[in-house]
Formats: C-alpha cells, sequence, structure tokens
C-alpha cells in the first residue's frame, strides 16, 4: 500500500550512515527522524528510570529488550507530526519488533512505505565507529577523519562537548556487530519477503549515498 505517506525504515548495520543520512532527508522531506538510539541517549542523559534500565544493556553493546523498545515507539507513532510519514532509524532490530511495528501500522490505518537498507562492508563500518564523535548535548554526529568538527571536541552546531559513545570502545563494537549479525541482518529478508526492501550502496561518499537515498523518498512520494 502506498498512501502517500513516506513510512521509512532504515535497516544497516551500526555505522552504516542511518543516523546521519536521516537528519538531512529528515530536514528535507520535513518528517521526523525517530531514532530509537536517540530517545535511550535522552533517557539516560536526563537519568529517569528508562535511562537507567537502557543503560544496563546499551553500554555493553546489548540490544534493549523487544518490550520496552516496542512500547516506546507505539507511543512515539501515536503523535501528531508522525502523520505525513517519518524515518524509523535503528527500530525495528529484531523480528518481534518488525512484527509488532507492522500490527501497530495495520491499527493505525496505514503501512511502511519502504524498508531501506544501507549497506556498508564491515571494514568501513568499524573505521567509522571507532572514530565517531557525539555532541553530548544536540546529539550532532562528527568523526575524527571524515568530519571533524572545525575545533576539536566542540561542537559546531551547539558549542558541546564531543565524546565517544561507550557502546563505540573495541570490545563493545564487536559485540553489536556480532548482535547485528544473530539478531537484525534477519531483517533484509523480512522486508524482501514483503515486498518492501531497496537497497543502497552506504560504503561511499556520504553526499553520494544521500542522493541515492533523495531519489527513492522522491520516488516513493
Ligand atoms: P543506535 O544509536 O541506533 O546505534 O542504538 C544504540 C543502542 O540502543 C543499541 O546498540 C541498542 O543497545 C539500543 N537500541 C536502539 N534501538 C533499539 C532497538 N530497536 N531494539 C533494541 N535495542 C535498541
Amino acid at each position: 500500500m502506498n498512501d502517500g505517506k513516506l513510512n521509512i525504515v532504515f535497516l544497516g548495520p551500526p555505522g552504516a550512515g542511518k543516523g546521519t543520512q536521516a537528519v538531512g532527508l529528515s530536514r528535507e522531506f520535513n518528517i521526523p527522524h525517530i531514532s530509537t538510539g536517540d530517545i535511550f541517549r535522552a533517557e539516560m542523559k536526563a537519568e529517569t528510570e528508562l535511562g537507567r534500565l537502557a543503560r544496563s544493556y546499551i553500554d555493553d553493546g546489548n540490544l534493549v529488550p523487544d518490550d520496552v523498545v516496542i512500547k516506546i515507539i507505539e507511543r512515539r507513532l501515536q503523535q501528531e507530526d508522525t502523520r505525513g510519514g517519518y524515518i524509523l532509524d535503528g527500530f525495528p532490530r529484531t523480528i518481534p519488533q518488525a512484527e509488532e511495528l507492522d500490527k501497530m501500522l495495520r491499527g493505525l490505518g496505514t503501512a511502511l512505505s519502504a524498508a531501506i537498507y544501507l549497506e556498508a562492508a564491515e571494514d568501513v563500518i568499524i573505521q567509522r565507529l571507532s572514530g565517531r564523535r557525539v555532541c553530548r548535548q544536540c546529539g550532532a554526529i562528527y568523526h575524527l577523519v571524515n568530519m571533524p568538527p572545525a575545533r576539536e571536541g566542540i561542537c559546531d552546531k551547539c558549542g558541546g562537548e564531543l565524546y565517544q559513545r561507550p557502546d563505540d570502545r573495541p570490545e563493545a563494537i564487536r559485540h553489536r556487530l556480532e548482535e547485528y549479525a544473530r539478531k537484525t541482518a534477519g531483517l533484509i529478508q523480512y522486508y524482501q519477503a514483503e515486498g518492501l526492501l531497496r537497497k543502497v550502496d552506504a560504503g561511499i561518499e556520504k553526499e553520494k549515498t544521500y542522493a541515492l537515498l533523495r531519489d527513492i523518498l522522491n520516488d516513493l512520494k
């Protein structure tokens, strides 16, 4: 079903550039960028109960349990700003999450428009994750080599402090990639079977990947 909405899921391993690309597309197509990782990081920063629970999984590179994530997305998709579509970045990450999402959308009388798989080789991903730095204040993403800030350690956008996510440490990266292979990669077949899968090369320069994504979204509109 294509009801003129851009209900998009971004698939792909950590470090494929899902967050970076979603920020630009969200602005250009005027649809919210919904990142479960960003939601958890905000809760951790505010030291809420949910934040404390999430931290016990996230910092070591484990997935947060399905029921916790599903509840968050259920609430978020009921908000008014999602009516024209959205980019889901980092959700779903397991088959049960994908099944719940399908159910949720049916309940809301809508469906996904596409699941876009951002494909990148493992050496590229590891290089990106280990050099990634994030603004503690606004969440903007940088890279020590590929996207350095103008002033070392300081966010260009808000002046906040840049830090390395604990889950971007080498041991945690290794574990996240294992979790991805074990629990998330199967979603590619899941969405292929639903006829929703679109693949994009995310191992090239980010501007080139962005142009490919823009073409897909324009095509879906
Ligand atoms: P991300 O910013 O997408 O890399 O997410 C950071 C971390 O948040 C992940 O490594 C997981 O621990 C957790 N997380 C985010 N989204 C989900 C999800 N859909 N299911 C389970 N855990 C998640």
